[in-house]
């Protein structure tokens, strides 16, 4: 397999202009004549099928949820970066370029970052444009605030609803394109299998959610953006149904999976509570611009936490990271949390937690400021909690949050396999080893507005003519067979487990061995109980009902076993990458200090994994990563 990167020559702040310059054209006419499959439809997504429809192709869509507009983006809280120096704080698009590289801890690729700063700027103009309702300031002008890893303010924000807005502002764009007919909506559609013909992604096949139906689509390219797969740990923030199915099952076909132990930890996340939970929550980011986080200076301190004078507390980030303090990147962050809650300062009934405290702030701003500022995080902290966040300090420990890895991209956004592009959160993305905070919704509309539409037209101007085939076609007809016996044998299949207790167990392993910190040793457990697991998944999972209706344990089972396979490669790739870099903390890699120690000399790359066969070891191959206008330093935020 060959990674060609395809970044195009000459200086880094002209490269993508001139990329677009010298791309191909498809004459407005012959727009109409090619076809594109877009799987998801969350910002990524909705973004792509409504941009590519307006231009004129015509666009089939999947989801697996009742509406487009339910997509996992939804859920996004804190905000999205640009690069537009509001603030008149020093922003620019250097900047961000720079504070993305140096985040993702050396190991994005400079000329998909610096395209994706370029662009952010487009991206708050284009959601204003479509109404989304970012706060303002008094004048009129946007508001900003600031996340971690970043010494400027560049985080445009709808209250803690950010997520939700831009989505709607995506949504209504796709359904105007619905209305007209240029864009055929699948609501409730689940893409099973990719379609491959002479080397060439030309279609899917789905199933129908609600009547079992098995259906297959055929098109000039696909398109996937269906999200990330941290839901391999179960206990997530992500939505329940968050899975990695289009993309595991698109990497059996050939498209090579890139970085997958690059998981996100988010710090800021309500603490695990019990066996009873099935997923967690996110107290957004956007927290920590007014919260302090500590924990009691003593080990084993138990006094509530008014009860603990300010010099008995250890305010643990703004002492190790005077620069960035609370605004620490969330690698960073979630490690300092784990090492505290270690020693035994954690604090809550468990002891895995830590306080975020607003009570200065309150002292500061006025309590009225912090409500208009986060009332809507406040309250759902409440509810859940049954603790008031305005009186008593919140408690918050980290969680399985967000995926830096996925299928491996071209510059261009295709993947290995010719014809399939892959936006969002779904691809190896431009993050590296650490995505900073408000820079996933940044991304996946960069690659939906203003990057596929250009690359996909590229493509087709390039192949001109594709073969006529239909779902008649030999490969269809396999790709359904595979689908119809996969689900064959989960139902014939009369264990006595159910699915989430697979999912459950999954997840503990994951956390374990291949969570915050990771080992040799753990991960060669891991990669001993995980393909035991898997083996007895097949002979123990219980699914019951039929095909033919509506059946959640069938989807369920289904996207479990391919989390419990995608479990094994990411452990496989931890191993394998002997050095520390962001979120990816191989303990035996560590400075005194207990910071990240990289290896530049053996894995300044990105590790992409080919598959070759249901019983033999995939293959990791390597994209150089080279940094010829940011010098490859050590990370400090000191
Ligand atoms: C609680 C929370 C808060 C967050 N807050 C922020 C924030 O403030 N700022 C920020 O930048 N990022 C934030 N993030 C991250 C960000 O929300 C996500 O990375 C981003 O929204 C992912 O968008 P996406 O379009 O790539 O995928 P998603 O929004 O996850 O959409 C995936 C789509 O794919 C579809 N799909 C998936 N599999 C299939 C299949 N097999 N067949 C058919 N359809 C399929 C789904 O139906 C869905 O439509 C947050 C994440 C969480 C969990």
């Amino acid at each position: 397999m060959e990674l060609n990167s395809n970044v195009p020559p000459g200086p880094l702040e002209t490269k993508w202009t001139q990329h677009k310059f010298d791309m191909k054209l498809v004459n407005p006419a012959n727009k109409r004549k090619y076809s594109v499959i877009v799987v998801g439809t969350g910002l990524a997504g909705g973004s792509a099928a409504a941009s590519l429809a307006e231009l004129g192709y015509q666009v089939t869509c999947f989801c697996y949820q009742d509406s487009p507009r339910r997509a996992h983006s939804i859920a996004a809280q804190g905000g999205i970066n640009a690069a537009k120096n509001y603030q008149n704080d020093g922003d620019s698009v250097h900047r961000l370029f720079y504070d993305t590289i140096k985040g993702g801890d050396f190991r994005a690729r400079e000329a998909n970052v610096h395209r994706l700063a370029e662009v952010s700027v487009n991206i708050i103009d284009q959601c204003v444009a479509q109404g989304v309702p970012f706060a303002r300031e008094y004048s009129g002008l946007l508001a900003n605030r600031s996340f971690g890893g970043a010494q400027v303010s560049r985080t445009f924000y709808a209250r803690g609803q950010t997520g939700q807005q831009l989505l709607l502002g995506a949504y209504q764009a796709l359904e105007r394109q619905v209305g007209l007919g240029t864009v055929k909506m699948h609501s409730r559609h689940e893409m099973q299998q990719l379609v491959v013909v002479d080397g060439k992604a030309r279609g899917v096949v789905v199933r129908d959610l609600e009547t079992g139906e098995t259906e297959s689509h055929v098109a000039d390219a696909v398109i996937l953006a269906t999200g990330g797969y941290g839901t391999v740990f179960y206990l997530a923030t992500y939505a329940k149904g968050a899975n990695c199915t289009a993309i595991w099952r698109a990497y059996k076909k050939g498209a090579a999976f890139a970085n997958p132990c690059y998981t996100q930890i988010h710090p800021t996340c309500i603490p695990v509570t019990g066996d009873h939970q099935s997923k967690l929550t996110l107290m957004s980011e956007s927290l920590r611009n007014d919260g302090r986080i500590w924990v009691p200076k003593a080990n084993g301190d138990k006094r509530p936490p008014d009860q603990i004078p300010e010099s008995e507390r250890d305010y643990y980030l703004e002492r190790k990271y005077p620069a960035f303090g609370n605004l620490s990147p969330r690698d960073i962050s979630s490690r300092a949390a784990k090492e505290v809650c270690d020693e035994g300062r954690g604090v809550g009934k468990t002891g895995f937690g830590v306080y975020l405290d607003f009570a200065d702030a309150i002292d500061r701003l006025g309590v009225d400021l912090i409500r208009e500022r986060y009332g809507n995080l406040f309250d759902m902290y409440e509810r859940i909690t049954d603790e008031d966040p305005y009186k008593i300090p919140m408690r918050i420990y980290p969680a399985s949050h967000y995926t830096m890895g996925g299928l491996w991209v071209d510059y261009n956004l295709m993947s290995s396999v010719e014809g399939l592009f892959v936006l969002g959160e779904a691809n190896f993305s431009d993050h590296g080893a650490n995505r900073l905070g408000a820079s996933a919704l940044m991304q996946g509309l960069a690659d939906g507005y203003f990057v596929i539409p250009y690359t996909l037209g590229n493509y087709f101007g390039t192949v001109r003519a594709f073969d006529k085939i239909g779902v008649d076609h030999p490969a269809f007809k396999q790709a359904e067979a595979e689908v119809a016996e996969r689900s064959r044998r989960l139902l014939g299949n009369k264990g006595d487990k159910t699915p989430d207790d697979f999912h459950r167990e999954l997840g503990r392993i994951m956390w374990n061995y291949c969570g915050m910190g990771r080992t040799e040793e753990g991960l060669k457990k891991a990669l001993v109980e995980l393909p035991a697991l898997k083996q007895e998944f097949w002979k123990r999972v219980r699914v019951p009902g039929e095909n033919g209706e509506i059946n959640q344990s069938l989807e369920k089972a289904g996207r479990v076993a391919d989390l419990i396979e995608l479990g094994d490669l990411l452990c496989r790739d931890a191993l394998e990458r002997r050095e520390s870099c962001g979120a990816h903390f191989r303990e035996e890699y560590q400075t005194p200090d207990h910071e990240a120690l990289r290896d530049d000399e053996n894995f300044c790359h990105v590790a992409a994994w080919e598959y070759t066969g249901e019983d033999a070891p995939p293959v990791r191959h390597v994209e150089p990563l080279s940094f010829e206008n940011i010098h490859l330093q050590t990370r400090s935020y000191k």
